[in-house]
């Protein structure tokens, strides 16, 4: 008998027929006397028009009341499944975040859970019922709604989870689980049996849609042993978990690509101590999230600044440099706005070398100009135009992950 705590995203919810296919299954898991919270998701596209609506009343709408608004989707969602599962025979019951005390501070749209307290979900289980619970929000210690950022119904599964030292949390989603690519870019894509959290990470937070990327450090934290599967299928999903011997022989996991991405040099600027604060400093205050950044240095002491930013950034990013750059004696701006970031990630690079200079080597063949470089321990992105993008993926992953791919190099590590 375990504890499983199952998460249905948005299509999983998304219409009575998948509401009705959703309570059948949540049944069917009960067998063997399992006990079952099951965290639902807003119906597919709901938040997004309730989103709409506030934005066709006010540019700005305010926070507090954006977070009322919204947290409704997943209300409904959670309220439905109850109806679903007691007209079915199965005793069932929905929790907002407020009976739960899913506690957070009061950061409106983007807020961190603080404690949640398990008390009424083990009576509720103790009696015998199915817990569902809204995701996404949570309370304020002023008593106020809160939602946890976009896709945060991960969250609120993989927090549960752990807080209720849960044996399993399945993420149910519309897809088989995690993928070595894009399949919509890369035909011979394939899904992955196990991941590890940090190439999970890494994947989410470079654009794989899967899992909300603050659930994983949650899951990781904590130890939450997930499984990500489609609610379509009965098709076991990929296992996401701590790192092992057999994660690190595969020497990747998987290929991204961004392509929101921008490029911005500032010329000419001074070599000399202070300069990089100067420029980043007010980017910086200003929100805008630099990803890459790279300097080059020339003989006559003058540096070129690089570094990307997200495209829906470039604009306010270009007006606070030209102003940076006429104050610090810069000779210009130069922006390119097409650029996409690939990477390759894997565990299995911590202890095999090699895998930058394959990368390139892919790259040279079909001829892509790589503009910029950036590794971490399990990572390596590159910045190409944003024409070779998908190209640069495909190459990729055929190298890397295709049938007859390299594994680790014989020798290296
Ligand atoms: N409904 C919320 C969103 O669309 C949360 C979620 O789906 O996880 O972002
Ligand atoms: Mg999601």
């Amino acid at each position: 008998m375990a504890l499983i705590v199952q998460k249905y995203g948005g299509t999983s919810v998304g219409s009575v027929e998948r509401i009705k296919a959703v309570a059948d299954r949540v049944l069917k898991s009960r067998t063997g006397g399992n006990d079952i919270i099951a965290v639902v998701s807003a119906m597919a596209g709901e938040t997004n028009r309730l989103f709409a609506i506030a934005n066709q009343l006010c540019d700005a709408p305010d926070p507090r009341e954006t977070d009322v608004l919204v947290a409704t989707g997943e209300q409904v969602s959670a309220a439905l499944l109850a109806i679903r599962l007691r007209a079915i025979g199965q005793p069932a019951i929905s929790f907002l975040a407020h009976q739960l005390r899913i506690f957070t501070d009061s950061n409106h749209g983007r807020a961190r859970i603080k404690s949640i307290d398990s008390e009424s979900v083990l009576q509720a289980l103790k009696q015998r019922n199915i817990v569902v619970v809204a995701g996404y929000h949570g309370v304020d210690a002023k008593g106020d709604v809160t939602t946890l950022g976009r896709g945060a119904s991960d969250l609120t599964a993989v927090a549960l989870a752990a807080a209720l030292d849960a044996d399993l949390c399945e993420i149910y989603t519309d897809v088989d689980g995690v993928y070595t690519a894009d399949p919509n870019l890369c035909p011979n894509a394939r899904k992955l049996d196990r991941i590890s959290y940090d190439e999970m990470l890494e994947l989410a937070g470079l654009g794989a849609k899967v899992l909300q990327h603050r659930s994983v450090e949650v899951a990781k934290r904590f130890n939450v042993p997930l499984m990500v599967r489609s609610s379509f299928s009965d098709i076991p999903g990929t296992w996401v978990g701590h790192e092992d011997q057999s994660m690190e022989d595969v020497l990747v996991a998987g290929v991204t690509l961004d392509q929101n991405q921008s490029k911005v040099t500032i010329v000419g600027v001074e070599d000399r101590p202070g300069v990089a604060a100067k420029i980043f400093g007010p980017i910086a205050a200003a929100g805008i999230v630099v990803d890459m950044i790279i300097q080059n240095v020339s003989a006559d002491s003058r540096a070129d600044m690089t570094f990307t930013v997200a495209r829906a950034d470039l604009k306010r990013a270009l007006e606070l440099v030209e102003v940076i750059a006429r104050e610090t004696g810069a000779s210009g701006v130069r922006h390119e706005d097409q650029v996409a970031k690939v990477s390759v990630v894997g565990c299995g690079m911590r202890t095999h070398a090699g895998v930058a200079a394959r990368m390139f080597e892919v790259l040279a063949k079909e001829r892509i100009n790589i503009e910029m470089i950036a590794t971490s321990e399990i990572k390596v992105s590159v910045v190409v135009n944003n024409r070779y993008g998908e190209l640069a993926v495909r190459a990729l992953h055929d190298a890397f992950l295709g049938a007859g791919a390299c594994g680790p190099p014989a020798g290296a590590s």
